[in-house]
């Protein structure tokens, strides 16, 4: 068979490629290594309640063309994301905003929290952030970055808060107002039927193959191919021909809690102390707002990534730029590969951002 596009990865990058394609008239086939569909998306039902296998998913974002499109492949409900931080036996909202600062420091108005932060920021003499730790401390003080940054992102990245680029703070939103609401975004939701169910829908009748290795494969398959979309690591690709990437890893442990409806009260609750070993702890039916009479919890462990290990984010430093930017030019040579998503590019995509990727890269392609 001759297939115009090999798309190399199910996920979310890869199958929104293959629906663009398939609407172009292109053909395409799908290899995955995985045993499912829709990568780090994935869900699936345990007792009636959608479980997040590779972490929490919510979708939101402030382009409307976007949110229309992902609407095309999935009805969303209203779920918004507002997470508790639990630092010892101290509860705050988030994310940070008044009903975190007012908790902290039994203040009341905007400008007393504002206040508050500026006489803690004094003393600190950070005119231009360099680093995580400095991007935080001059956004939110002393107090917010020792109890729910420091401990909590040293954990999740495995590094000091001072080796870390200042971007991944600014994920984050810091809010004057009492608005727990954790995203900025206009649009938010959860697929009624989960993401699975809107993968498999863009994939429609495209086929895939699943558990199938990319080098194996294209070592023994007779089928050609006018193109690869590669969504796998890029290093790997190139048989860590330059040296590795910095990824970081994940592990989850996931218990199904029979005959206890509510375990946390909330979707996500933060661990942000660096003695807990996980940095949080995700209850899934409170993404739908499920009343099942059962619960399904998961516990998420950063972890040290090495190769064979599952990558779920990448480590963006000075040092992974400098190395990603070769790779980047030897992806160039290669006419007919593209690279994509969060493996294929290097970037901390959210899945607004990864969907908009691909369209444009399928849009360049056409
Ligand atoms: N973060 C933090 N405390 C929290 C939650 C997040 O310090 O309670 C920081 C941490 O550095 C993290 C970053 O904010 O890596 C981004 O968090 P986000 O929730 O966006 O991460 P994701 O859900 O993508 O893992």
């Amino acid at each position: 068979m001759h297939y115009d596009y090999l798309i190399v990865g199910a996920g979310l990058f890869g199958a929104t490629f293959a629906y663009e394609m398939k609407q172009a008239g292109k053909t395409c086939l799908v290899i995955d290594k995985r045993s499912h569909i829709a990568g780090n998306i994935y869900t699936e039902k345990v007792c009636d309640i959608d479980v997040h296998r590779f972490g929490a998913h919510i979708f939101h974002t402030s382009n409307k063309d976007t949110w229309d499109y992902v609407n095309r492949f999935a009805e969303f409900n209203n779920f918004v994301n507002s997470p508790i931080a639990r630092y010892k036996d101290e509860l705050y909202n988030l994310p940070f905003n008044m009903n975190t600062f007012s908790k902290l420091w039994g203040i009341a108005t905007p400008a007393e929290a504002q206040e508050k932060i500026a006489e803690q920021i004094r003393e600190l003499h950070i005119t231009d952030p360099k680093n995580l730790e400095e991007q935080a401390l001059s956004l939110v003080g002393t107090d917010i970055y020792e109890k729910l940054i420091k401990g909590y992102t040293e954990k999740q990245w495995g590094r000091d808060c001072k080796d870390l680029p200042s971007f991944i703070i600014r994920r984050l939103p810091v809010r004057f107002t009492y608005d727990n609401n954790y995203f900025n975004d206009r649009y938010q939701g959860i697929p009624v039927e989960g993401y699975t169910a809107m993968v498999e829908k863009m994939l429609g009748d495209t086929e895939v193959l699943l558990e199938t290795e990319y080098k194996d494969f294209v070592a023994r398959t007779s089928d050609t191919f006018g193109k690869t979309l590669y969504t796998g690591m890029i290093d790997e690709f190139f048989d860590y021909k330059l040296g590795n990437l910095a990824y970081r890893s994940l592990r989850f442990e996931t218990e199904t809690l029979i005959g206890e409806e509510n375990f946390q009260g909330n979707a996500v609750v933060n661990y942000t102390e660096r003695e807990v070993p996980f940095t949080r702890i995700i209850e899934h039916k409170h993404f739908a707002f499920g009343k099942q009479p059962d619960t399904v919890i998961t516990r998420e462990y950063p972890a040290n990534w090495t190769p064979g290990d599952e990558p779920y984010y990448p480590v963006n430093t000075s040092e992974t730029a400098e190395l990603y930017t070769k790779y980047e030019a030897m992806a160039k040579e290669k006419k007919d590969v593209l690279f994509g998503g969060r493996l294929g590019q290097y970037k901390y995509f959210d899945m607004d951002k990864t969907i908009e990727a691909a369209r444009q890269m399928a849009q360049d392609e056409l």
